[in-house]
């Protein structure tokens, strides 16, 4: 608990709070600095920022980017998050986020569709009603929580792994922006460029390791740390590529309400006294 969280979503992705009550939340846990990271908007930063009118806490302006990577020479892509934080000139980030979001649109309706076939159900309709009628907003946690409520599967999970991970059937890649134009995007729009959860990819280490440097050669700023629920020697290989490559690191829980009641607002990895937080580089 540092008082710092740069990686949390609210209900306007796939979190359960709303942006005041997330920004509520984290002053009552004293968290001074809070980015709010939601996929592909920023359409909850306003509100967040009036909430925290009035309070001893700094809202910097975020998004999880979908974005996409590839070794050399393969044709396979590899999807990959990138949280873009404190925006001074957020237009060209606002401007690649249309697009983004008539992709996340188009692939919800593609998803359900291969569902439907899948399970002989609709469940658009369902998973609309979850985004206030907003199909930019679905995220696959939204199509999850509607097959367990369809009782098509048991839990959320369990629809990840049946129906929504890669390799799986409804899965439909988020064929958006490449992390090169994710990069250039962010510093165009006076921002940084932070590798999100790098040991969340289902990546070899090598190819961990491979995205890092890739990622660090782009001109990416920071790399998260992992969560401290990793064991350490993750931590550990983490911290050593950092090194190796210069970068900063970023703290964030990955917060999501209740939809993943076991990360809480706030529960942030200490970084070592020799990282740099790129915190320190917010104006
Ligand atoms: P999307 O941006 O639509 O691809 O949805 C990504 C979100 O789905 C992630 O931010 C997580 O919140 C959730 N998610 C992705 N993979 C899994 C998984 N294997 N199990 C549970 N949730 C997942
Ligand atoms: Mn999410
Ligand atoms: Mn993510
Ligand atoms: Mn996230």
């Amino acid at each position: 608990m540092h008082g710092i969280d740069l990686h949390t979503h609210s209900n306007i992705s796939d979190g359960t709070l709303s942006p005041s009550c997330l920004v509520d939340a984290a002053i009552a846990c004293g968290i001074h600095t809070l980015a709010l990271t939601d996929h592909d908007t920023m359409d909850g930063l306003e509100t967040a920022i009036q909430q925290a009118q009035g309070h001893d806490i700094q809202i910097i302006s975020g998004a999880e980017i979908s974005s996409q990577w590839s070794r050399p020479n393969t044709k396979k892509a590899y999807g990959v998050h990138i949280v873009a934080l404190n925006m001074q000139n957020p237009e060209p980030l606002l401007d690649a986020l249309v697009i983004q979001k008539n992709i996340r649109a188009e692939r919800a309706q593609q998803i359900c569709q291969i569902l439907q076939q899948c399970t002989g159900q609709d469940i658009y309709t369902d998973v609309l009603l979850k985004v206030e009628g907003e199909p930019d907003r679905i995220t696959r946690t939204h199509i999850a929580k509607a097959l367990v409520e369809k009782e098509i599967v048991a839990r959320p999970q369990q629809a990840f792994d049946r129906f929504l991970k890669e390799g799986k059937r409804a899965y439909v890649k988020f064929d958006g922006l490449n992390l090169a134009d994710t990069i250039r995007i962010i510093h165009e729009s006076e921002g940084f460029a932070i590798l999100a959860h790098p040991t969340r990819y289902d990546l070899s280490s090598t190819n961990v390791r491979y995205l890092i440097e890739l990622f660090a050669k782009m001109g990416g700023d920071a790399v998260e740390l992992p969560p401290s629920v990793d064991p350490v020697s993750t931590r550990q290989m983490i911290d050593r590529i950092i090194q190796q490559f210069d970068l900063k690191v970023s703290i964030g829980s990955d917060f999501h309400g209740e939809n993943m009641p076991w990360i809480k607002l706030g529960h942030t990895p200490q970084p070592n006294p020799h990282q740099t937080g790129i915190w320190e580089s917010f104006r």
